[in-house]
């Protein structure tokens, strides 16, 4: 059996990288630049001998102010509702910031499986924001890589059991 994930987070912490990763085509945008991604984007990924639907929420990059818009949350909420599982995605480096708090109360209030992933992890820079990872109360996190490639096979250890 197949299954959808959706990978979640707020603006610029890797999420459309990991999702290159996992389609392995270059269908998200990435940019330095927040403002690029518009909406929900779905591909078909692969990672080893697992085949799922992957879902890259985009279209978070338009916040203009410090609070997460009523439409960041909805369009949030409806990747959560079309998928199976969730990652949601943090900035290792940036640490665990507000509207960070924001997806992980959706998440708890929303979503079944939720796959915490710290990214961005490569290097020392990362650890701080580790262990702040373990705060959001959502498990251990998956320290990953995703432009690097590193973590993918934490990564496969959490999906197996949703497959
Ligand atoms: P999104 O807004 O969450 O989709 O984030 P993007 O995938 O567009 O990435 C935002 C920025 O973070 C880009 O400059 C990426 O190159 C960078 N980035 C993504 N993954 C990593 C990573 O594992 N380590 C580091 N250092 N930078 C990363
Ligand atoms: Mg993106």
């Amino acid at each position: 059996m197949s299954f959808t994930l959706a990978i979640v987070g707020r603006p610029n912490v890797g999420k459309s990288t990991l999702f290159n990763r996992l389609v392995g085509k270059k269908l998200a945008l990435v940019d330095d630049q927040p403002g690029v991604t518009r909406d929900l984007r779905e591909g078909a990924a692969r990672l080893a001998d697992l085949r799922f639907t992957v879902i890259d929420t985009a279209g978070l990059e338009d916040a203009t102010d410090d609070s997460l818009p009523g439409r960041m949350r909805r369009l949030t909420e409806r990747a959560v509702e079309m998928a199976d599982a969730c990652l949601f995605m943090v900035d290792a480096r940036a640490g665990i910031l507000p509207d960070d708090e924001v997806f992980a109360d959706i998440l708890r209030k929303k979503s079944a499986h939720v796959i915490l992933a710290a990214n961005k992890a490569e290097g020392r820079a990362a650890e701080g924001g580790l262990l702040e990872a373990y705060s959001l109360g959502l498990g251990d996190p998956v320290r990953m890589s995703a432009e690097h490639g590193e973590g993918m096979t934490e990564l496969l250890d959490f999906l197996r059991p949703i497959a």
